[in-house]
C-alpha cells in the first residue's frame, strides 16, 4: 500500500477521533451545565435536551462510520496480504520451474559434451572426468543458490503472514472493545435523555393544555373575526400562552357589560401556525410512548373548529408531509425509530381504531357486514400488528371507509362520534446493560365529538339522546383529567373513559388541544370551550405543583426528593460522563483505537442512508 495513502488515512481517522472527542466533551459540558446550574425554564431544558440528543445522534453516527472505515481498511489489508501471498506462491512455483529447466538444460549439455568427448579419440579420459565434475559443481552451486532464495522467500512470506494475522487479531479485539464501549455510552446517553424528558414532564405537569385557533377559511371581513388579544408570552416559554378576551355579560338590570377574561394555556397556536409547529411541540410526548410511557392526546372543540385537521390531515395520499396531522406524523415517528437504531432496539406495534357513537363502540378495523359496522364490547377491540407504513396506511384507509358506512355526510356524522386510535408499542433492548428489557407503551390519539353537540338546546328525540351522551362522555373525560391532576381517585363512568382506561394511570401523560373557531358567530361556543379547557389547565397546575412540591402530603415518600433528584439527574455528583472524562491523550477511545495498526486505517468514506417513508393515503373527511 502506498505510504502516502496510509498517512492520509491515518490523518482522516485522527481528525474524526478529535471531532468525536470534542463532541463528547461538548456533550459533557451541556450535561454538567444542566446538572450544575438549574435551567431558567422548560424551554431552556428543552433546547439543551434537543442539543444533547442531536449531538449524541451525530456522535453515534460518526462512531459507527469510524468503526465501519476501520473495518473496511482491515479487510482491505487482509485482502492485500492474501494477494501478496498468492503472488509469492506463484513466484516460488516459477522459480522451481526455472530451476528444473535449468537443471535439465545442464544435464543435457553435460550429456552432449560427454558424448562428444567420448567420441573424440584424441581426448583423454581424465580431462573428460574433470569437465564432468566441473559441470556438476556448477550445477550444485546453482541449485543451492536457488534453494537458499526459495527458503528466504518462504521465511519472509511466513513472517508477513504472521504479522498480518497478529495485526488482524489485535484490531479485531480493539474494534470489539470500541464497539462495546461506544454502545455503552450511547445507552447511557439515551437513559440520560429519558430522565431529562421525565424531568421536563415534571416541570410541565402531566396534564398539558394547548389551544389552537383555526384560520378563517373564506374571505371574512375583519369585523367578523374574534380579537384574541395580543400574543402574550407564557411563564415558562417565549410562546403565546395567554389569551385576553372581551366577554359580554348581561347584568340583572338587563344592561350588557364587557368583562375581559384571561385564559392561560401552555401554548396558543394562532391561525398562521401549521401542523408542523403543532407536531414539533408534542413530538417528545409521542416518543415517550416508544420508551414505555402512557400518553393520551385529545382534540376538543366545537364542530368545524379544526380537530380533524389537527389530528388526521394529509397533504398528499402518497407521502408523509411535515404539514400532516398528529396521527400520520406520530406513526411516522414510530417507524422512523424502527430504522434509527436497529441494532439496539427491536420494536413492535399493535394498532386498534375504534369509534364511539352514543354508547356503542365500533371496531373500524373489522370489515362492515351487510352495510353495518361491527359493534363490539369494550374488551373486544382487536389489536392489529403493524410492521410498516404501508400496513398503517391500509388500516387508516380501512377505518375511514368503515366509518363512512351508513352515513350520507361523513363530516357531519364524524362530529357526533369520537374517533380513537390506540397504539401499543413494545421495545426490546438488544444490547448493553438493559439487554432483554421490554418497555411497553401506549399512545392514544382521540378526535372527540363536537362539544357544541353537548350544549345544543331545543333538540329532540334522537338528536337529544345524542347530545346527552356526548355531554356525558365529555364531562366524564374532563372529570377524569381533573382527578388525574389532583391525584384523587380516578373514575371511569362513560364508554369513552372506559375504552381509554388502559392509558389512564397515575403516570399517564395527557395533552388536550382546545380547537376554536375564529368567527364571531361562534363566539359563545368558543368561550364555553375555553372555559372547559381552563378547568383542565387548573388540573395541570395542580399536577405540576404537586409534583414539584416535595412537602405535599399527596406526594409519596419516594417523591420527597427534589424534582431533579426524583428525575434521577445528577445533582452535585459529577455525572458519569464527567467522571469518565480524561485528557485527550488518555481518552479511552484513543487508547483503544491506538491499538489498531495505522496501516489498517482507511480514508473516510462515510455512507449515509436516508429512509424514505411511504406515505399514508389521505384520510381526509
Ligand atoms: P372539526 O374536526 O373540528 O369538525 P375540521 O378539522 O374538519 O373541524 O375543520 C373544518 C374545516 O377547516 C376543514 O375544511 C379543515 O380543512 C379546515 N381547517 C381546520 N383547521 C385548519 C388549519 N389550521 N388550516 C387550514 N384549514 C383548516
Amino acid at each position: 500500500m502506498d505510504p502516502l495513502v496510509f498517512s492520509n488515512m491515518e490523518n482522516t481517522s485522527n481528525n474524526r477521533m478529535a471531532w468525536i472527542e470534542s463532541q463528547l466533551s461538548s456533550l459533557q459540558q451541556s450535561v454538567s451545565t444542566i446538572s450544575d446550574r438549574p435551567c431558567k425554564d422548560a424551554r431552556e431544558v428543552d433546547e439543551k435536551v434537543e442539543h444533547i440528543r442531536d449531538t449524541t445522534k451525530k456522535l453515534a453516527e460518526s462512531i459507527h462510520a469510524l468503526i465501519f472505515d476501520e473495518k473496511t481498511a482491515l479487510f482491505n489489508g487482509i485482502e492485500e496480504v492474501k494477494h501478496a501471498s498468492i503472488d509469492m506462491k506463484s513466484t516460488i512455483k516459477n522459480l522451481h520451474r526455472d530451476l528444473n529447466s535449468f537443471q535439465n538444460r545442464l544435464k543435457s549439455q553435460a550429456g552432449s559434451s560427454t558424448a562428444s568427448l567420448s567420441g573424440n579419440q584424441f581426448a583423454s579420459p581424465t580431462q573428460s572426468d574433470r569437465r564432468d565434475n566441473r559441470l556438476r559443481e556448477i550445477l550444485e552451486t546453482q541449485r543451492q543458490k536457488f534453494e537458499a532464495q526459495i527458503q528466504a522467500i518462504n521465511v519472509e512470506r511466513k513472517a508477513a503472514e504472521a504479522h498480518w494475522q497478529a495485526e488482524f487479531e489485535a484490531s479485531t479485539s480493539a474494534r470489539e472493545q470500541i464497539e462495546s464501549m461506544l454502545s455503552q455510552q450511547v445507552e447511557d446517553e439515551q437513559e440520560r435523555c429519558r430522565r431529562l424528558f421525565e424531568y421536563i414532564q415534571i416541570l410541565k405537569g402531566n396534564i398539558r393544555v394547548m389551544c389552537r385557533i383555526r384560520p378563517s377559511l373564506k374571505d371574512v371581513s375583519a369585523d367578523d373575526l374574534v380579537d384574541f388579544g395580543p400574543p402574550e408570552r407564557g411563564q415558562l416559554s417565549n410562546n403565546w400562552a395567554k389569551m385576553l378576551l372581551p366577554v359580554p355579560r348581561q347584568r340583572v338590570t338587563g344592561e350588557v357589560v364587557t368583562d375581559t377574561k384571561q385564559f392561560d394555556f401552555e401554548r396558543v397556536f394562532g391561525p398562521d401556525d401549521s401542523n408542523e409547529s403543532v407536531y414539533g411541540e408534542i413530538r417528545d410526548l409521542v416518543q415517550n410512548s416508544l420508551m414505555g410511557g402512557k400518553v393520551a392526546i385529545f382534540c376538543y372543540g366545537q364542530s368545524g373548529s379544526g380537530k380533524t385537521f389537527t389530528m388526521s390531515h394529509r397533504e398528499s395520499a402518497d407521502e408523509l408531509s411535515p404539514l400532516d396531522g398528529i396521527i400520520p406524523q406520530a406513526l411516522g415517528t414510530m417507524f422512523r425509530a424502527v430504522h434509527d437504531q436497529p441494532r439496539l432496539f427491536r420494536y413492535s406495534f399493535e394498532l386498534s381504531l375504534v369509534e364511539i357513537y352514543k354508547d356503542d363502540i365500533f371496531d373500524l378495523l373489522i370489515s362492515p357486514k351487510g352495510g353495518q359496522k361491527t359493534k363490539i364490547r369494550i374488551d373486544q377491540a382487536q389489536w392489529n400488528p403493524i410492521d410498516s407504513w404501508v400496513e398503517a396506511n391500509e388500516m387508516l384507509e380501512k377505518a375511514s371507509r368503515s366509518r363512512a358506512v351508513g352515513t350520507t355526510n361523513l363530516n357531519d356524522y364524524s362530529s357526533r362520534s369520537h374517533l380513537l386510535l390506540l397504539l401499543k408499542t413494545t421495545r426490546e433492548t438488544l444490547e448493553g446493560k438493559r439487554k432483554g428489557t421490554i418497555d411497553s407503551g401506549l399512545l392514544n390519539l382521540v378526535d372527540l365529538a363536537g362539544s357544541e353537540r353537548a350544549a345544543q338546546s331545543g333538540a329532540e328525540g334522537e338528536q337529544l339522546r345524542e347530545g346527552i351522551t356526548i355531554n356525558q362522555s365529555l364531562t366524564s373525560l374532563n372529570r377524569l383529567i381533573t382527578s388525574l391532576g389532583q391525584g384523587t381517585q380516578l373514575s371511569f363512568d362513560s364508554t369513552l373513559t372506559k375504552v381509554l382506561r388502559p392509558c389512564f394511570s397515575k403516570d399517564c401523560k395527557t395533552l388536550m388541544f382546545v380547537n376554536v373557531s375564529p368567527l364571531k358567530s361562534d363566539f359563545t361556543q368558543t368561550v364555553q370551550t375555553l372555559q372547559k379547557a381552563q378547568e383542565a389547565s387548573k388540573a395541570k397546575l395542580a399536577s405540576s405543583t404537586r409534583r414539584a412540591n416535595p412537602e405535599d402530603p399527596a406526594t409519596n415518600k419516594a417523591k420527597k426528593k427534589s424534582p431533579i433528584a426524583a428525575s434521577g439527574l445528577p445533582t452535585h455528583d459529577p455525572s458519569p460522563l464527567s467522571r469518565r472524562q480524561s485528557t485527550p491523550a488518555e481518552h479511552p477511545l484513543r487508547r483503544v483505537a491506538g491499538k489498531v495498526s495505522s496501516s489498517a486505517r482507511h480514508p473516510a468514506s462515510k455512507s449515509t442512508s436516508t429512509t424514505r417513508l411511504p406515505g399514508l393515503s389521505s384520510s381526509r373527511k
